[in-house]
């Protein structure tokens, strides 16, 4: 063997394995770019039939994970007491999250008006009716808040697990694993069934890990050919305002939360969850990247009991990523389409993308379709904005890439904030990233 091919193995085989991910996603970039699909049909095609399977792998052991976590993170806490106390601060910090998330999105989408640039596309026609649309709604207030919340309740639990339902499911989990943990040590047989499932879970999924690196490079490589460049030049500023967004989030916001409401070193905490992070730019799912995250967060000096109650709940319910992403993403259309924005208008929008993003699954592309509700909350459809929504698939995939990698960050920044709250954080192994275990 020639002695490049010797160093060059040396060197894969002596760095640390989360850069195989790394390295993964540089790759499917690099791919990406050089194939893209409109050419290449058939290399994007087996492209997305790898990085499809890698999600449906991980996703296999997330609902699993998910009773069984908060099963047993309800029974750790115990007494009602302290569950109050944590659930109470968890939806304080979802709330604080996504409303700043949703304002610096209205106020960058105000700034650069992204949607000027896709005017000239639209039929003046049809954006003249769609005002009156708007003005019709807000008139009315028309709201379809009943429906929405009668969904959420679980009336048949298996018809909701088949579907993957995550907000009925967690609703009734969370019923059940307080009431088991009301009725003291009968509960014993139950929970430990629950650890088994836990701790097989955590196994598969680390096996799954070893597939991380090809099923991340497929992913994005089979994202990036398929990337719409010729809309590119009509349109960059919607994608560069979502991302100026999004990187004010992750880079100054959970930053300076940490610092106003803990001593969580940001700079640790954010080594310690590297690898999710990727997971989560690759799969563009918070589900999927569940078990990571929660792996992550747990062999890097968080305790289980606040991992596993905590982030099965962020990954289902905390999107602020997605609700910064939909609040640019429906400013954008009505500026495509002339429809005037008053302030009135622009909170009415704000509020809606908090709660349409915390009813999003944690999929891929589920913030465009839940979407909807808040066109619908403002008077419109989807369906009547054809041209505009168009012009938001172009960056749909790589929107929704980042947007999950905020969400997931967004879960463990508060994970780790009420831990350090809590005391159950071990700072002597979060602050040693040379302990760290490997995961990947
Ligand atoms: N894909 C996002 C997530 O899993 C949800 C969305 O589509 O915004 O976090």
């Amino acid at each position: 063997m020639g002695i490049h091919m010797q160093i060059l193995i040396a060197i894969l085989l002596g760095i640390k394995r989360n850069w195989h991910i790394f390295f993964g996603l540089v790759a499917g970039i690099v791919v990406g770019v050089l194939f893209p699909s409109a050419s290449y049909p058939m290399i994007h095609k087996v492209l997305n039939f790898i990085g499809q399977g890698f999600i449906n792998i991980i996703q296999m052991v997330v609902i699993p994970l998910v009773i069984s976590a908060i099963i047993i993170g309800v029974s750790n806490i115990g007494d009602n007491k302290q569950l109050a106390k944590f659930g109470k601060k968890m939806i304080f910090y979802y709330f604080i999250v996504t409303l700043v998330a949703v304002t610096i999105g209205a106020v960058l989408a105000l700034i650069f008006k992204p949607g000027l640039g896709a005017q000239n596309f639209i039929n003046p026609e049809v954006a003249q009716q769609l005002q009156g649309y708007v003005a019709g709604a807000i008139a009315e207030q028309k709201s379809n808040m009943t429906g929405m919340i009668l969904n959420m309740i679980p009336s048949n639990l298996f018809s909701s697990l088949s579907n993957g339902q995550m907000i009925p499911i967690i609703i009734f989990i969370l019923t059940f694993a307080i009431a088991l943990a009301k009725v003291g040590e009968i509960n014993r047989p139950v929970v430990s069934f629950f650890e088994s499932i836990f701790a097989a879970t955590m196994k598969v999924t680390d096996w799954i890990m070893f597939l991380a690196a090809p099923g991340i490079f497929a992913l994005t490589a089979s994202s990036v050919s398929s990337f719409g460049m010729q809309m590119f030049s009509e349109v960059w500023k919607y994608f560069f305002v979502i991302c100026l967004g999004l990187a004010i989030q992750f880079f100054v916001v959970y930053p300076l939360l940490m610092k106003i409401f803990s001593k969580v070193p940001v700079g640790k905490l954010y080594t310690a969850i590297t690898e999710a992070i990727m997971v989560a730019f690759g799969t563009a799912s918070s589900s999927a990247t569940l078990p990571l995250t929660i792996t992550c967060c747990e062999k890097r000096g968080i305790s289980n009991k606040i991992c596993s109650f905590v982030l099965p709940l962020g990954a289902t319910l905390n999107m602020d990523g997605t609700a910064l992403v939909q609040t640019v993403a429906v400013i954008f259309l009505t500026q495509a389409y002339g429809i005037e924005l008053t302030v009135g208008l622009v909170v009415q929008i704000a509020i809606l993308a908090m709660i349409a993003s915390s009813t999003s699954a944690g999929i891929p592309g589920a913030g465009l379709i839940t979407i909807a509700l808040v066109l619908n909350g403002i008077g419109l459809t989807p369906e009547q904005l054809v041209v505009g929504f168009s012009f938001l698939f172009a960056f749909e995939r790589l929107a929704d890439m980042l947007r999950s990698t905020v969400n997931v960050a967004s879960d463990a920044v508060i994970a780790a904030i009420i831990a350090d709250n809590e005391n159950e954080i071990n700072y002597d192994l979060l602050n040693n990233p040379d302990g760290y275990k490997e995961i990947v």
